[in-house]
C-alpha cells in the first residue's frame, strides 16, 4: 500500500481544504501525485479554482460598490 496513495474523495477535500489552511507537505505530495494519474480530481481543481477566483472577484467587486 503507497503511503502516499488517497482517494478522490480525499483529494477533492484536500483541494477545498487547501483554500483554508497551508497542507503538510506529505498531503501536497499526495495531491500532486494523485493529480498525475487521476483524469476527475484535475476537472474538479480547474472548476473549483474558477469558482473561486469568480466568488472573489464579485466580493472585491461588492466592497467597491460599497465604499462609492
Ligand atoms: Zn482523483
Amino acid at each position: 500500500m503507497m503511503p502516499l496513495k488517497r482517494t478522490c474523495k480525499e483529494v477533492t477535500a484536500l483541494v477545498v481544504a487547501r483554500e483554508d489552511r497551508a497542507l503538510p507537505l506529505s498531503e501536497r505530495l499526495a495531491l500532486r501525485i494523485h493529480m498525475n494519474f487521476c483524469d476527475a480530481c484535475p476537472v474538479f481543481e480547474r472548476q473549483f479554482m474558477t469558482l473561486r477566483n469568480a466568488l472573489r472577484q464579485w466580493h472585491s467587486y461588492q466592497s467597491r460598490d460599497n465604499d462609492e
